[in-house]
């Protein structure tokens, strides 16, 4: 019998039920479904025998307790993870199971064969040779992101309830919304959640462990033109296009997504729109490096400024709205949780793999509201679309792993 007899069967059930969230929505959740969804969460974390089991109501996150075993003063952990799913279609979601996959072959999705993970494509698929995949039929997302954190956390408490000659402190869980379209964490309720330090399960293959992330900023450009008749536009037209063009034109080149990788940083224009009357760029700006990032908003300002004046009005409109910051500024005052995801990645033989993060984690915000919370790996590959796979065993190990981070906090108290 499995070591966590409903870890997977949980995952299967939750994954069938479509819980994709909605980026045009300004409700919370962002979709009623994804309440339908927290309420089944709290039926289940209550037969499962947590306390405290609620949903925060500003958050609409489900919050639950274990309650401690030991008379120690342990700090108090949290485990966290998103039931919501990313943009992509996510109606009738059926998981496939490919057993004691041999590392090399094609798998085919759908029955037809249009969509295959094949490990000349995913060299990822190498890795799991001898494990059991779960993978979509190719026509949605499977949504491990992040629905295997979600039962995973909920396989660890289960066997910590089971087990209770396995002592450990008071464990705080938060399975939330709406993270795909980055806005689950800002209604995270740091108080009601009640944790000393946190983790979320939602990270990748076997081993990561991120506790860098970027700093984030959205950035919008609303340029005014002059629209003449082009026959007597001279000296009198300002083309509001190409003043757009001429701005991205002024940005440094390089530092495109395209071009960066590691710790280099970026300018993305990833929306564009113009007439001659009017023009409209979106970009997101990133580095991990607080000053630099700082210095990148600066010039992005700097150029619209400058362009203003040789205008002498103000064409340009810049609206700069920071989104998250690099969660290590936090962490690195007290590296506490970071040592202690490591000390249980030793005892459990997992080879720890520390990058940092281009992007955010729920935790980017969750640390600078007071609570450090690095990420754990979760198992997905390829998240996000049909290509979605996980595999059991490295949910197993993650599910272990949450076991041994609340096993090692006691221990070491
Ligand atoms: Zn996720």
């Amino acid at each position: 019998m499995a070591k966590y007899e409903n870890l997977i069967p949980r995952f299967l059930k939750y994954v069938k039920i479509n819980t994709r969230s909605n980026p045009n929505s300004t409700t919370i959740p962002s979709e009623p479904r994804l309440m339908d969804f927290a309420k089944g969460l709290v039926k289940d974390l209550k037969a499962i025998g947590l306390d405290n089991v609620h949903i925060n109501d500003q958050s609409a996150y489900v919050y639950a307790t274990l309650p401690a075993n030991t008379t120690k003063q342990v700090q108090k952990i949290g485990f966290i993870s998103h039931f919501d799913t990313a943009d992509f279609n996510s109606e009738n979601i059926q998981p496939q199971i490919v057993e004691d996959y041999d590392g090399k072959s094609v798998i085919k999705l759908d029955d037809a064969g249009k969509f295959t993970l094949d490990p000349a494509v995913f060299p990822n698929l190498k890795n799991y040779a001898g494990q059991t995949l779960i993978t979509s039929d190719g026509s949605t997302l499977l949504g491990a992101d992040d629905k295997s954190g979600v039962a995973e956390i909920m396989a660890a408490m289960e066997y910590l309830l089971a087990h209770p000659e396995i002592k450990h402190g008071e464990i705080e869980i938060g399975l939330g919304p709406d993270e795909e379209i980055g806005s689950g964490a800002d209604h995270f309720d740091v108080k009601d959640f009640g944790a000393d330090i946190a983790y979320t399960v939602d990270g990748g293959p076997l081993g990561q462990l991120e506790y860098e992330t970027f700093n984030a900023a959205d950035a919008q450009v609303e340029i005014t033109g002059t629209n003449v008749h082009p026959a007597e536009a001279k000296g009198v037209m300002v083309n509001a296009s190409q003043v757009a063009m001429d701005f991205h034109a002024a940005l440094p080149a390089h530092d495109r997504p395209e071009n960066t990788e590691g710790r280099e940083g970026f300018f993305h224009l990833y929306s564009m729109n113009g007439t001659v009357d009017s023009a409209h760029l979106g970009y997101i700006i990133r580095d991990h490096d607080r000053e630099i990032f700082e210095d990148r908003k600066k010039l992005f300002q700097g150029i619209a400024d400058q362009m203003n004046k040789d205008f002498g009005s103000d064409r340009l409109k810049v609206t700069i709205k920071d989104q998250y910051y690099n969660m290590r500024e936090v962490i690195e005052k007290d590296m506490t949780v970071v040592d202690l995801a490591k000390d249980a990645f030793a005892a459990l033989d997992i080879k720890p793999l520390i990058f940092p993060v281009r992007g955010g984690t729920d935790g980017s915000k969750i640390s600078f509201m007071g609570l450090p919370t690095p990420n754990l790996f979760a198992g997905g590959e390829n998240m996000h679309g049909r290509f979605e796979y996980v595999s059991e065993e490295t949910m197993e190990r993650a599910t272990d792993v949450v076991v041994e981070i609340a096993k090692l906090a006691e221990a070491q108290a």
